[in-house]
């Protein structure tokens, strides 16, 4: 019985161990290598953007060359700048299709893709090719659609990359953490550009009920 308590409590331990690691580890750059896949994925409101600014000023700071590239059809809030929520930015290059992204990459050490899950099936390719001729690749989008499903070629990337990061918003509806975009209305196509009003982070189990109550043919 005694015993059966201490392994009770060093389950316990474990999980408080790996809860403060998983929240509080910043991502920090691997030294002595060249040449490597990052991507930060998660919901909408999740900060994936900022995260991904983060590092690149980061890489500014430590002297490197870098350039962000964006798929022209995200322009929710500006042509030419990488934008998250919280107002942060930097300039970048919208490109028609993965593939231009080589045609802009003479000199820069980093390169920085936004809203990954908009771009055409030849980004991983791409993404290979850039780190394979030794440049650092930090990529951000959305790893599943409004309906919980995984979102164009973000899981091929995923499964690529060398360090993914999945960072969490929370839940609106309990405070959860949140890994779903939830969005009120089924009406329009897979891609519709997001804003608070049709959307919102939810943890799983309030995604659900969501979903649930939309069958049932109410908002909620
Ligand atoms: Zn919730």
């Amino acid at each position: 019985m005694l015993s059966l308590l201490i392994i009770m409590l060093r389950i316990k331990s474990i999980n408080i161990t790996f809860g403060s690691y998983y929240q509080h580890t910043m991502f920090i750059e691997p030294k002595n290598s060249k040449g490597w896949l990052e991507v930060v994925c998660g919901s909408m409101f999740s900060g994936k953007t900022e995260e991904l600014i983060r590092r690149v000023k980061r890489a500014r700071i430590a002297k490197q060359s870098v350039r962000i590239f964006k798929p022209k059809m995200e322009t929710r809030y500006d042509k030419v700048k990488v934008v998250s929520h919280d107002d942060n930015y930097l300039d970048s290059f919208p490109v028609d299709s993965a593939s231009e992204i080589l045609d802009w990459i003479d000199g820069i050490d980093v390169v920085g893709i936004d809203e990954a899950q908009f771009f055409d099936d030849g980004l991983p390719e791409v993404c290979n090719t850039l780190a394979n001729a030794g440049k650092r690749v930090v990529i951000a989008g959305l790893d599943m659609d409004y309906l919980a499903k995984p979102f164009g070629v973000m899981p091929n990337l995923m499964a690529m990359a060398e360090y993914v990061t999945k960072v969490h918003a929370i839940c609106m509806q309990c405070g959860s953490a949140a890994q779903y975009s939830y969005r009120f209305s089924k009406k329009g196509g897979r891609v519709q550009l997001g804003e608070k009003d049709q959307y919102e982070p939810r943890c799983r189990a309030c995604f659900i009920k969501g979903m649930a109550t939309q069958t049932a043919g109410r908002r909620r």
